[in-house]
């Protein structure tokens, strides 16, 4: 049978929960919160066990399940990125939720609601406008993201690097993708960084 979300104690009770879901709704890329399913613990069992998951959702149905109840803040908003509507589908489902859920945390957590969906950030920022938005939330300006990386943290991520370990020339679809998860995760303690994010998202 399964229990609405908007029903559910724990995200009645807990704003943050509430949160994760409005950062999410931004853009209606999320259904209503009486139309999303969350499983009961027996109903979804068997398929998580398939899964060896914490969780899991159904996006054609709206349906989420999680192994426990209240999820952590990230299982939660992993699985509601999952029922987001995306605008491209050469991202991957997977790399949508990984990558984000950590922004949509960090977001939800210092109650922030961006104007623009954190999901677009994997799919309509170019390469110089994330650039662009790290030399402005630094001071400074980047001539790359490897000069970022070794002007801010010291190193160069492998991603960034081709054979012969020189800085790529360009930096194409996968290497944002790893980017903006790096970013996303980082987002949470390194206040520049998410402003370089929310200047993307205003
Ligand atoms: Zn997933």
């Amino acid at each position: 049978m399964g229990r609405r979300l908007s029903g559910v104690w724990w995200f009645r009770g807990d704003p943050i929960y509430r949160r994760i879901y409005r950062v999410l709704r931004v853009g209606r890329r999320l259904p209503s919160a009486r139309s999303i399913t969350v499983l009961d613990y027996d109903e979804g069992k068997e398929a998580a066990e398939r899964r060896r998951a914490a969780g899991f959702a159904v996006p054609s149905k709206g349906e989420v399940w999680f192994d426990d109840e209240p999820p952590s803040y990230l299982v939660f908003a992993h699985e509601l990125i999952h029922l987001a509507r995306k605008a491209r589908d050469d991202v991957g489902e997977e790399m949508y939720a990984n990558a984000l859920q950590r922004l949509v945390v960090t977001l939800a957590a210092r109650g922030i609601v961006p104007r623009r969906s954190p999901l677009s950030l994997l799919e309509d920022v170019t390469p110089g406008q994330l650039l662009e938005a790290l030399s402005a939330a630094f001071g400074r300006r980047f001539r790359s993201f490897n000069d970022f990386y070794v002007s801010v943290h010291g190193f160069e991520p492998a991603f960034l690097l081709d054979r012969d370990l020189r800085p790529v020339s360009r930096v194409g679809r996968e290497a944002m993708k790893l980017l903006i998860m790096y970013l996303s995760d980082e987002s949470e303690f390194n206040m520049k960084v998410l402003r370089a994010l929310l200047s993307l998202l205003s």
